[in-house]
C-alpha cells in the first residue's frame, strides 16, 4: 500500500488507461493521493513549441485540462482524492519530474498501447523506467487473441 501515486495516462488511448488505474487504485492506502497527469507533448522540437502563440497554447492546455478532469470524474471512484495537473515538454521526461516534484512513492505507467504487441513495453514507459528514482509499476495490457 503507498500513500503518493504518479499515473501518467495517454487521452489518446481509446481506454484512457484504465487498467493502469485499475492497478492504482489497488495500490494506493486509504486516506492516500493519487496525482493524475498527462503531457501534451513537444516532441522535443522546441520549433514546435516556437510555432504556437501563447493564447494558442494557453488554449490547447486549457482543452486537455477539460479532458483529463472528465476522463477523472469518469473513471476515478469518488472518495479518492485525485489530483490533475496537464504538463508540457518531452513525455518521459515530464512524467520523471513530476515524480520527483510530488514526492510520489511509487510511478503507475502502461506498459504501451494496445495492439503495439511487438513491444513488450513502449519508449516512454521503458525510460521512466529507466531513469525514476522512485519504483515504477509497469501494467500490462491483456494481449489479444494472436498476439505475441
Ligand atoms: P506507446 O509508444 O506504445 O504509446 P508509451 O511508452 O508511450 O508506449 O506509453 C506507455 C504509457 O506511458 C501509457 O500507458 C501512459 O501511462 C504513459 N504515457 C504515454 N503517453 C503519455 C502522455 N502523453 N502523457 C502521460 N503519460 C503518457
Amino acid at each position: 500500500m503507498v500513500r503518493k501515486i504518479l499515473l501518467p495516462i495517454d487521452l489518446n488511448i481509446a481506454d484512457g488507461d484504465r487498467g493502469t488505474l485499475d492497478a492504482a487504485l489497488h495500490m494506493l492506502e486509504e486516506g492516500g493521493t493519487l496525482h493524475v497527469v498527462t503531457v501534451m507533448p513537444d516532441y522535443g522540437f522546441p520549433l514546435i513549441s516556437g510555432q504556437l502563440d501563447r493564447a494558442h497554447e494557453a488554449g490547447m492546455i486549457e482543452a486537455v485540462q477539460v479532458a483529463l478532469a472528465k476522463w477523472v470524474a469518469d473513471n476515478v471512484p469518488g472518495g479518492v482524492e485525485a489530483r490533475t495537473q496537464v504538463l508540457t515538454g518531452t513525455i518521459y521526461d515530464q512524467i520523471i519530474q513530476a515524480a520527483d516534484r510530488i514526492g510520489a512513492d511509487v510511478i503507475v505507467i502502461g506498459a504501451h498501447r494496445p495492439g503495439l504487441s511487438d513491444y513488450l513495453i513502449g519508449s516512454n514507459a521503458a525510460r521512466v523506467v529507466r531513469h525514476a528514482k522512485q519504483s515504477v509499476h509497469v501494467v500490462r495490457r491483456p494481449h489479444r487473441r494472436g498476439g505475441h
